[in-house]
């Protein structure tokens, strides 16, 4: 086993007698949605699936961009890019930006009474209006041929993302919008060399979220770490396809282990 990963885990754990609230993040929403069981598995009985490596270059940008748009937040101008795409907001500037910010400092959150579940979730960037309204902001990068957008199947875990956070800010008593945006950087892959660098396009794409689906998605979550056993897995996940086909693999191994021995047993008898 590496250093990186704890098959067993035995600390944070939820426990259905415990009075202490319990803090599930966003990730740990997006886990229930994709699989109550692998989501029971990592916070009722502590396995979680392995990390994946992280993804070094993605947070390369996302340092950066961060550090770009908190130069407008200072002159309290809008960034050149959002002022192209028509976007008549500049970044918000609050004294708790950076806990909202970082996970390790707790990001957004907020105690849900009928649960006692923390729910909380760490933001790229806040953006404000003309109308003191808020908006959600989220820094994306990927390297691909043709227009970046936010349509695919897959990219619902993004918008989903920023309707939980739309949800969290609401809950914190800010005016927010529902349009959120996407700061998306797209490296040009056709270039005829790489040449130490890689260039990018930037696209801001706004999105009209709905965070309607949360609150009740909270509460089903909730029933799924009361329930006794285990949920039903998801049923087009590879892991488990995985998992099941070696265990018939081990087990009709183990099967045909036992009668030659029995049968050595048999004769030396
Ligand atoms: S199907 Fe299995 S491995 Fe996949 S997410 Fe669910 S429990 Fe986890």
């Amino acid at each position: 086993m590496s250093k990186y990963y704890k098959a067993k885990r035995v600390r944070n754990l939820y426990d259905p007698l415990s009075r202490k609230p319990y803090a599930i993040s966003r990730a740990g929403i997006e886990l229930f949605q994709k699989c109550p069981r692998c989501f029971y598995l990592n916070k009722r009985l502590g396995t979680a699936t392995p990390p994946a490596y992280p993804y070094s270059l993605n947070t390369a940008v996302d340092i950066l961009l961060k550090k770009e748009f908190d130069l407008f937040r200072r002159l309290a101008v809008p960034h050149p890019t959002a002022t192209y795409f028509g976007i008549n907001c500049i970044p918000f500037a609050h004294k708790d930006l950076e806990t909202w910010r970082n996970a390790l400092r707790g990001g957004i959150k907020h105690l849900h009474g009928p649960t006692n579940l923390i729910i909380k979730g760490a933001v790229d960037d806040i953006w404000i209006d003309a109308k003191d309204q808020l908006h959600i902001v989220d820094y994306k990068s990927t390297s691909k041929t043709g227009e970046v957008n936010i349509d695919a199947d897959w990219q619902a875990s993004y918008r989903h993302q920023v309707e939980v956070y739309q949800w969290l800010f609401r809950r914190n008593g800010f005016m927010v919008s529902d349009v959120a945006y996407f700061v998306y950087a797209n490296a040009d892959p056709g270039k005829p060399a790489f040449e130490s660098k890689l260039e990018f396009n930037t696209k801001i794409i706004a999105y009209e979220g709905d965070d309607s689906w949360v609150e009740d998605t909270i509460i089903q979550l909730h029933k799924c770490l009361l329930a006794p056993d285990l949920p039903e897995p998801a049923h087009d996940c590879d892991y488990c396809a995985y998992f099941n086909q070696r265990s018939i693999h081990e087990s009709s191994f183990r099967r045909s282990r036992i009668p030659r021995y029995s049968r050595s047993r048999d004769r030396r008898a």
